[in-house]
């Protein structure tokens, strides 16, 4: 019998199912809309569906081991998603447990960015690390924190929340409720909002809400030299590098990685970071920690960590 793990990526839009074995090779990929269902039940429901087709389709001698969920809000201890803003579903969904009766194998779920940090660690940059910070910029900012090899998990589960992490009192106003979170100003809507501020101080007269679609947009720009898509990029990565110098004290890792849209801007993101990075460490840790691009791939990365949380169960 092949051992394959299910793995589960919950996002506000879109539900992505794979079977991944345990090396990391998807055999087989499933999406299903978040959207369409308001009660968490049918999804469920549909995504159990799915998943016994596709086992079916991959043949007998394949053996359904367990389900890791990636899910924002998700709380690895219970095995729940609590308050997720983007999504429909209300207050605390018991999203293991419905799982596990309904496929009647054991189902492991964390946040999304917890997952993730576990992929690059299973399958991606991290390979034989014990000590890394896993950071994605994309819409938000979110991260997953490994240390000793363990995700950092906090007496609630909810540890690891860099991209709230407050770094102008005062400052621009966060979907969290409050001002100045980290990812008001690193995430892909951080820099459009820096580059649009940009424009507006010099009066140049650009509709950004149409033209600046996504990050990708300024980095073509700063590719054609545009000076303030350059400085956009500039001011994201000085206050990064802050915010990383800063996270380091707490748990010394060896590596700090960079996953999602805004880490694709290659050297236009990494330099300033890390020259902000390497200007506000503590001295301890100077010329020590290597900020990295992630080895995962954008489009696989949440089915492999949700998976790899199988993977590692089964090696404990
Ligand atoms: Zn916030």
């Amino acid at each position: 019998m092949k051992k394959i793990a299910a793995g589960i990526d919950i996002g506000g839009t879109n539900t992505v199912i794979g079977l991944v074995d345990e090396n990391g090779t998807i055999l087989l990929k499933d999406n299903v809309s978040t959207e369409n269902f308001p009660i968490p039940e049918d999804l469920v429901a549909v995504a159990c569906e799915h998943i016994k087709k596709a086992i079916i389709r991959l043949g007998s001698d394949y053996q359904l081991i367990g389900i890791g969920i990636g899910a924002p809000n998700g709380n690895y201890f219970n095995g729940t998603i609590e308050f997720a803003p983007n999504l429909k579903w209300q207050g605390v969904v018991p999203l293991a447990k419905l799982f596990e009766s309904n496929l009647n194998v054991p189902t492991v779920l964390t946040n999304d960015a917890n997952a993730a940090a576990l992929g690059e660690m299973t399958f991606g940059g991290a390979k034989g690390m014990k000590d890394f910070i896993f950071i994605t910029l994309g819409t938000g900012l979110g991260s997953g924190i490994i240390s000793n090899g363990q995700v950092v998990y906090g007496h609630d589960s909810f540890a690891g929340e860099i991209g709230h992490v407050i770094i102008f009192t005062d400052g621009r106003q966060c979907g969290c409720g409050r001002k100045g979170c980290l990812e008001t100003y690193c995430s892909a809507t951080g820099i459009k909002r820096t580059y649009s501020d940009l424009l507006m101080s010099k009066h140049i007269q650009v509709d950004v809400q149409t033209k600046v679609a996504d990050a990708k947009y300024i980095y073509d720009k700063a590719i054609e030299g545009d000076k303030n898509a350059i400085d956009s990029f500039n001011y994201t990565g000085e206050i990064l590098g802050l915010a990383l110098a800063n996270s380091v004290a707490y748990t010394s890792p060896e590596a700090i990685f960079l996953f999602g849209g805004l880490a694709q801007a290659g050297n236009f993101i990494f330099e300033p970071t890390i020259k902000s990075f390497e200007k506000n460490l503590l001295n301890i840790y100077k010329n020590k920690i290597k900020i990295l691009p992630s080895q995962l791939k954008e489009n696989d990365a949440a089915i492999l960590g949700a998976a790899s949380l199988i993977w590692m169960e089964v090696k404990k």
